[in-house]
Order: structure tokens, then sequence, then C-alpha cells
């Protein structure tokens, strides 16, 4: 049965953010069977941006919405509004495929192809798995005893019933379409963090985790998601001025 991978990922005007998403364009071009669903934080759409993403051949959704009143500017109010594209396209997201699986991807983050083709195309319910250069920590990770996740391996909130970063969990599409959850404008349980509110608002609860990518003690541990953050270049002037009309 084909799963399609639905990556969903919020992106503003900054000095970064084009270099940033040909980086995240190249890793997704490698993938089959996903739509990429971008939601620019902004009155319009960039035709930088769009040229990456027809540049790809893969099927995405482009399109603006600037952040809502109340709503804090991280790319919030943007996957709520992905995750209302999704309800209410699922048929056109998924052509032939029968299912699908909905990641958060940040424009700024490094991926490991893998990622998506070995982890979230198998995700039944919840995927959770490590994320690198996260949350003040080397690596957040999820415990794991017996295939179970009782707790989190992190510095950062680690008390919260899902103490992930957005780039380290996935949640199977049946789980979307079973609830009306959305990204809110606060998430007093994720002490700041929306992840946990939107995962306790699905209906989920930690025995619903399926943990990728840990083998135990003696195995492998692999990370295949990075919360990188690129470095905004030192410059002075405007691309504009030398001919080029890149629109960051
Ligand atoms: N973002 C956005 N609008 C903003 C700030 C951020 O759409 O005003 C997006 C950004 O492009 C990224 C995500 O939200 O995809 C997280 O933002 P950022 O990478 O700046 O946050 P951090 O890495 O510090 O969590
Ligand atoms: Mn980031």
């Amino acid at each position: 049965e084909s799963v399609t991978v639905i990556v969903v990922t919020p992106t503003y005007k900054r000095y970064t953010r084009v270099p940033d998403m040909i980086r995240m364009a190249n890793t997704l071009a490698h993938v089959k069977n996903l739509y990429w669903i971008v939601i620019e934080d902004g009155n319009k759409t960039s035709p930088a941006v769009k040229d990456i993403l027809d540049g790809t051949g893969l099927q995405y959704t482009y399109m603006a919405y600037p952040t809502a009143k109340g709503f804090p500017e991280k790319g919030w109010y943007q996957r709520t509004m992905a995750l209302r594209f999704i309800r209410s396209n699922t048929e056109q997201i998924l052509g032939p495929s029968k299912n699908g699986v909905v990641y958060f991807g940040d424009d700024d983050n490094s991926y490991d192809i893998r990622l998506f083709t070995d982890y979230i195309r198998n995700v039944k319910k919840l995927g959770i798995w490590a994320v690198g250069y996260c949350g003040g920590s080397p690596v957040e990770a999820p415990n794991v005893t017996d295939g179970k996740v009782p707790s989190f391996n992190v510095q950062w909130s680690p008390k919260r019933v899902f103490a992930v970063d957005m780039a380290g969990f996935a949640v199977n599409l049946k789980v979307v379409l079973n609830s009306d959850a959305e990204f809110g404008t606060f998430c007093k349980r994720g002490t700041g963090a929306p992840e946990t509110c939107l995962l306790e608002d699905m209906g989920l609860d930690r025995t619903d985790i399926e943990p990728f990518g840990w083998k135990g003690k003696e195995g492998q541990r692999k990370i295949y998601a990075w919360h990188t953050k690129t470095q905004p270049p030192y410059i002075k002037g405007k691309l504009e001025t030398f001919g080029y009309q890149v629109e960051i």
C-alpha cells in the first residue's frame, strides 16, 4: 500500500531562507510520493521560493498566510492553516495513495533522506525519533524500554507528556483526520512549545509512540534530523543592486 509523505513547512522572508529552502528541496526531491505544503508567513508568496519548488518536480502547494492576531510569530498559525488544508484537500493530496503521514519540517533544519523513506513513511500512528542539536542538548531523544517510550531524554522541559521538537515526530494522516486539533495561540502544557499540546489534543498518549532509530543499548542509534540554525550573512547592500532580482 502506497503512503504519501506530507511535509509541512512554514517559511518567511529572511536572508538565509532561500539557501535553506534550496537545501531542503534538494533533500525532499529524492523522496518518492511526497507532497510538500509550504506556507509563507506573509501577505504574498515569494517568486524565489516558487522557483525552488518548481525545480524539485515534487507535488506541492505554496500558499501565503500572514500570522493572525494573537499567534506567536513562529510558524504556529501557518502550520494550523496547513492542517486545515490537509483536512479539506485530502483526496487531492493523496492521489492514488491510500494513506499518508504528516511531518512538520522547518525550512532551516537538516534532514537525512532516510528520515522520510525509513521513518516517516512507516509511521502507523505517532512516530518519534532523535533530533540533534536541540533544546540545549546535543541530542533530544525518546527513552525506549521494551519498544515503548515511558519518558524523554531531553534537557529542556522534560516533564511534558510529549517532550519532543517539531522535527522529532510525525503522525499518521488518519490521526490528523480523526481530530480537529490545531496549533493554538499558546501551549501552557508545553511550557511555551506547541508540540505536546497538538499531540495531546489529537487524543494521543505516550503508549501510542513508535520509536525510530533506536536499536537498544547494543545497537546503533541514528540521528536523521538536526535542528540547525543558519547564520545570517555578514553583507552590506542588496542583491538587486548587482542585477539579481532575488526576492528573499
Ligand atoms: N517562521 C515563520 N515566521 C516567523 C518565524 C519563523 O514562519 O516569524 C518559521 C520558520 O521559517 C521555520 C519555523 O517557523 O520554518 C521555525 O522558525 P525558526 O527556524 O526561526 O525557529 P527555531 O529554529 O529557533 O525554532
Ligand atoms: Mn529553525
